[in-house]
């Protein structure tokens, strides 16, 4: 009989473990707009060099697998005037990127909101069956306080507010309550870095790997190549900034499976699928 009880209890821890191992994803990312000019890296980045470049591109990424059609954000309409500042070039709708990989806006099951910035959260209504995922503080201080005496609502913008309520009103929208939080098996959310009140970053298990969506949590590759935190205005807290960085490190097996928000080197680290469009393996 205490054979019997072994042998059950010993199949079970064994299809236990089984079954979270089958938690695999596949990651993309997908371009679907870019700032025409190069940058200065000092606009990006603390104490970064005025006289070296980057490329900003705006991209979301793909989480698929188990079921699950996951973005990591939902992108920006081109007719919200915010985008004016970044002299947008190769502009698809974020919705449309997906026919790239043969799916339909409707496929989304989910999105996982890094923070409620016009660039990641405008397109909220391109896909209407996500159901979508954001850190509790960044929601409340987002519709709140940010709009009160004394808060700060840059980078937000009023429509986008209205986006999200209806969202919530809908009962599409979860929320997060803080760090290291699995809210699908095999894919869990980190907070720290303080990019907006609470954003938040993404770890994903691809099997072989895992991959961190960092999004604006890393604006770009050279904070995380030299540990500086971003520019002003990128974080509450660039000590906070700084220690996220290194978290992420010790999360993953090689910082190559970091990714930053909108550094557009990440489409010449990553095999191509298609035009725009990386598999980060
Ligand atoms: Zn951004």
């Amino acid at each position: 009989m205490k054979n019997v009880i072994l042998f059950v209890l010993i199949s079970f821890i064994a299809s236990k473990s089984a079954w979270s191992q089958s938690k695999k994803y596949e990651v993309y990312a997908l371009k679907f707009a870019s700032s025409s000019p190069p940058w200065p890296i000092s606009n990006w980045v603390d104490k970064g060099p005025k006289d070296d470049s980057v490329q900003i591109d705006f991209m979301i990424w793909l989480i698929k697998g188990n079921g699950k059609t996951v973005l990591v954000d939902a992108g920006f309409l081109n007719d919200i005037p915010d985008a004016k500042e970044f002299d947008i070039v190769s502009y698809i709708r974020p919705d449309s990127t997906l026919q790239k990989l043969g799916l339909k806006p409707t496929d989304i099951t989910d999105i996982i909101l890094s923070h409620p910035h016009w660039d990641h959260i405008d397109g909220l209504d391109l896909f209407p069956n996500a159901q979508v995922w954001m850190q509790q503080d960044d929601f409340y201080y987002y519709v709140g306080a940010a709009w009160q005496k004394g808060g700060f609502a840059g980078g937000f913008n009023k429509r986008d507010v209205r986006k999200l309520i209806d969202k919530n009103l809908a009962g599409k929208l979860t929320l997060v309550n803080g760090d290291n939080q699995e809210i699908i098996p095999g894919i869990k959310v980190f907070t720290g870095s303080r990019h907006t009140f609470n954003s938040q970053y993404v770890l994903v298990e691809t099997g072989t790997n895992k991959v961190i969506v960092a999004s604006d949590n890393i604006w770009v590759y050279y904070s995380l190549e030299h540990m500086q935190p971003a520019a002003a205005g990128g974080t509450y807290d660039p000590a906070g900034y700084i220690k996220a960085m290194q978290r992420m490190k010790t999360l993953v097996t090689n910082p190559r499976y970091i990714i930053p928000g909108h550094d557009g080197k990440i489409f010449l680290n990553f095999p191509a699928v298609k035009e725009g469009v990386v598999k980060i393996e």
